[in-house]
């Protein structure tokens, strides 16, 4: 009874969200009146024949004899013209239903909390949810052949009375123990389908490093060919042991409902020769029955494969609602509109972190105070939570203590969308969009072709962008364009440079953003884009102090903590951990001099980030 009401509550929600959207009513309205037809439909079309024999056995041609064969002819036409027109009709409709899931989808994943992306919890619920995505309106479907095979098994019950009731119990209860053994089927494959999750995941990931052409060179030189393979064939091989489950459990309930059937038709066809034999039931009126009883039998079928297939859905609806329902805390936390200009701070106060799951703080009582205009250089050894404090003053993760304040409001406070927007960040790892090379800039459809221009120019992928054929146009990766760009580390980093350049926003971050170029290069494009930003705010995490002289205030990170924090003259004066990193450097430059043969300079922490 907790199922039923689970399934129809479900399946309830989906039908009038469907019902909701513009083009739903349509579509549902067209749905029941093709489910109305084909309930009509084949139930008189299985009485007519046996009408016509019984006619025919009076041995003349009467009127309601040809209406009976007109009637025959003619509805098998009329059905299948108002199918197709109504397909027709069915098939736009169903192309935006699918377009505005797909919508809603991922909105919803690209607005979740960042943090909630790394959980594997969320991740198997995502994909659990994938299963009905672009197919929800098949609820439309399910409730609609319900409806039918009832108004069907209504229609037929009255011929099936006529001869025996007790027939109609024979079939009812061989329906009801196929339906008992499906059901149990459904659920034991829903369980299998999720613990094959996992694995499939594991799959794709080595699919991807297989498949991609970033991967093609270490995979060569590395030589991990057989070692990939192997996971993918080991990871197959799981994934095929649950499998064969499912399909072992289907092979037994097919057959089990093969057997049903058989002796339900068998007892049938006995009882009917009886009838004919001992009885004097007309051949005409034979026919009727046995077609009865056989539609009979199907609608009941129907009605229980429809409720099977409700319930079924009813299990991905509930993932799909569970993880729609996944709660967007950041999205949803505040609604002031922040303002940011030359006055503005921006002030870390007593800020410590955990990761979730983690019982390390990544960063501990962080306090710092960042001015409108200001550069402030972040240097430190890997692990020292340089990252992290990007990631809690972008609001990707929230402090686990303290708070983060803009113009002294917590920017909890801030809509989350318009806060994000002051930033314009450059990572380290250069997220390669697979859009066209304007577009990796721009990351819209449109753009400004004179700032285009600009920031490429500054950013230094202008003469790139010259010597290729379709300049912007080209496609970045060749695996998607034999004629597309693959962009080395250091145009990636100077691709991903143009794109906060052309974002424009009030905060530049740059974490590590020139860890591929050499150290002429970066220093070119350190200063080019100074000058860019000479009224903007600039947070700069580097492992190269020439960024440095750049800096109005350099922060040294230590152990997820500021240990020294200063302008870089103060720093150098103290004598501390700075000027150490900034000496070892720098005799690092004076054995090494740019321009030479110098490998790529970094801190000496035993660094292998650059
Ligand atoms: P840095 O940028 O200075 O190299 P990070 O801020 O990336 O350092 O990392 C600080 C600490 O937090 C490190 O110990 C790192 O292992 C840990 N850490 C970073 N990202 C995560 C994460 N997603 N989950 C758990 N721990 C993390």
């Amino acid at each position: 009874m907790k199922n039923m009401l689970h399934t129809f509550k479900t399946n309830a929600f989906m039908f009038f969200y469907i019902w909701r959207q513009k083009c739903g009513k349509p579509y549902i309205l067209l749905k029941f009146v093709l489910a109305l037809f084909s309930a009509v439909f084949p139930v008189v079309v299985s009485v007519l024949p046996g009408l016509i024999i019984n006619e025919l056995l009076a041995g003349e041609v009467t009127r309601r004899l040809i209406l009976y064969i007109v009637l025959l002819l003619m509805i098998p036409l009329m059905n299948s013209l108002l199918n197709t027109a109504i397909d027709k009709l069915l098939f736009s409709l169903t192309e935006k239903l699918t377009l505005a899931n797909l919508r809603e989808f991922y909105h919803h994943v690209t607005q979740m909390d960042y943090e909630t992306l790394e959980n594997p919890e969320i991740l198997d619920k995502k994909q659990r949810a994938t299963d009905i995505l672009g197919n929800n309106f098949v609820v439309v479907d399910y409730i609609c052949n319900l409806f039918s095979s009832l108004l069907k098994l209504a229609l037929i019950s009255t011929i099936i009375i006529a001869l025996n009731p007790f027939i109609i119990l024979l079939v009812v209860l061989v329906i009801f123990v196929n339906s008992v053994i499906t059901k149990r089927h459904d659920q034991k494959k829903h369980e299998l389908e999720k613990r094959v999750q996992s694995q499939e995941r594991l799959q794709w990931g080595v699919n991807f490093m297989l498949d991609m052409f970033e991967y093609a060179k270490e995979v060569r030189l590395f030589k991990i060919g057989d070692f990939l393979i192997d996971k993918l064939i080991n990871s197959e091989k799981n994934i095929n042991r649950e499998k064969r489950k499912i399909v072992k459990s289907k092979s037994a309930a097919t057959s089990l409902h093969a057997v049903l059937s058989f002796l339900n038709q068998s007892v049938l066809y006995i009882y009917l020769v009886y009838m004919v034999i001992c009885k004097g039931l007309s051949i005409g009126s034979m026919t009727i029955f046995l077609s009865a009883a056989d539609q009979f039998s199907s609608a009941l079928s129907a009605v229980s494969g429809s409720y099977l297939k409700l319930t079924a859905n009813a299990l991905k609806i509930s993932d799909y609602q569970e993880f729609i329902s996944i709660p967007q805390k950041q999205f949803s936390a505040g609604s002031r509109t922040p303002e940011f200009s030359k006055n503005s701070t921006i002030e870390f106060r007593n800020v410590s972190f955990k990761y979730p799951g983690s019982e390390r703080y990544a960063l501990k009582d962080v306090n710092i105070v960042i001015s409108g205009e200001e550069k402030l250089c972040i240097v430190g050894p890997n692990g020292a939570g340089k990252s992290t404090f990007i990631k809690l003053l972008t609001r990707l993760y929230f402090p686990s203590e303290g708070e983060i304040l803009l113009n002294g409001i917590n920017i909890n406070e801030y809509d989350y969308d318009k806060y994000q927007r002051l930033f314009s960040p450059v990572f380290q790892d250069f997220s390669k969009y697979y859009l066209t090379l304007g577009e990796n800039v721009v990351l819209a459809d449109t753009y400004d072709s004179v700032r285009l221009d600009a920031v490429s120019e500054s950013s230094g992928i202008s003469r790139l962008v010259e010597s290729l054929p379709k300049g912007y146009e080209t496609q970045v990766d060749k695996w998607i364009d034999k004629e597309g760009f693959e962009p080395s580390g250091g145009e990636g980093q100077r691709i991903a440079i143009a794109r906060a350049l052309y974002h424009g926003g009030e905060i530049f971050l740059l974490d590590e953003p020139t860890a591929a170029l050499d150290p002429m290069a970066e220093y070119e494009i350190y200063t080019q884009f100074h000058n860019m930003i000479t009224d903007k705010c600039a947070v700069l995490i580097t492992h190269r102090l020439s960024a440095v002289q750049l800096a109005d205030k350099v922060a040294v990170f230590e152990n997820g903590s500021i240990a020294e924090y200063g302008t870089h003259s103060e720093l150098y004066a103290e004598g501390g951990i700075y000027t150490e990193m900034f000496n070892k450097q720098a005799q690092f430059y004076r054995d090494n001099p740019l321009g030479g043969s110098a490998p790529e300079a970094d801190l000496p922490d035993g660094d292998d980030e650059a």
